[in-house]
């Protein structure tokens, strides 16, 4: 028995600087571990810097001169939801079931899987930030991606969706609380049925940065109450990519 306590000491010494090196470093949106070294931390990541169709962007309006919309897409209110801080983001979904919202591009059928927010938005629009930007994202069965995003602007109005999120914020990383009921039709209400809303080909705005997914952005702006917004930061903090290169 010693002589294996011996050697597995032995092991455990030589291996332990392999696995300092190899555990996952996590990524943040300041420093060295900011979106520019993203690529760095890991190997999967290398798309984050070589990547051609990369998200967030700038919609400028000599690119978008139109709006489009998915072929179809419906927004339920959801019941019993999760609400996670994972440290980056604050994250809604439910863990038994997928959240009552679908979309449909063109033979594809998606679902919402989760949404979580960004402080101050990850997208521009000519070059104009917003408070807040919301990334609802949707998944078909082989996993495809799509997402909406929905801005919104501190202004003198609470926000009605909103308040069951922030009046039930996990403060700490890894916390989580149960939400009852959240009125998820009125987002869509409120984005007048995506009829004002950009599309383009992006990615996933956090490492691994994968690509093919669907963006939808959203130029009606919400509004957010200043302390809505400032408990919202404040439990996230700064937590936006800077604007990718377009290819297109
Ligand atoms: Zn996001």
């Amino acid at each position: 028995m010693k002589s294996f306590s011996i050697l597995t000491s032995i092991f455990l010494v030589l291996i332990s600087p392999i696995l300092i090196h190899t555990a996952d470093i996590d990524f943040s949106y300041t420093g060295k571990t900011g979106p520019i070294y993203w690529a760095d931390l890991k190997g999967s990541n290398e798309i984050c810097r070589t990547g051609k169709q990369q998200s967030p962007i700038d919609i400028t309006h000599e690119k978008f001169n139109t709006f489009s919309k998915p072929d179809s897409v419906t927004f339920d209110d959801a019941k019993n939801v999760e609400i996670v801080n994972d440290g980056h983001t604050v994250q809604v979904s439910n863990k038994e079931q997928i959240l009552p919202a679908t979309m449909k591009i063109g033979n594809e059928d998606y679902e919402l899987a989760q949404f979580h927010f960004h402080t101050p938005s990850e997208h521009l629009i000519n070059e104009e930030y917003f408070d807040v930007e919301a990334h609802f994202v949707f998944q078909t069965k082989a996993g495809n991606l799509s997402v909406i995003g929905v801005f919104y602007d501190v202004s003198d109005e609470q926000n009605d969706f909103l308040k069951p999120i922030v009046d039930n914020l996990p403060l700490k990383k890894n916390d989580s609380h149960l939400i009852d009921f959240i009125k998820l039709s009125k987002v869509l209400q409120d984005i007048d049925y995506m009829n004002q809303t950009y599309t383009y080909p992006g990615s996933l705005t956090t490492p691994p940065c994968g690509e093919g997914v669907v963006w939808w952005v959203n130029t009606i702006v919400q509004p957010i109450s200043l302390s809505q917004y400032r408990q919202l930061r404040h439990v996230m903090g700064f937590n936006s990519r800077f604007t990718q290169d377009i290819y297109f």
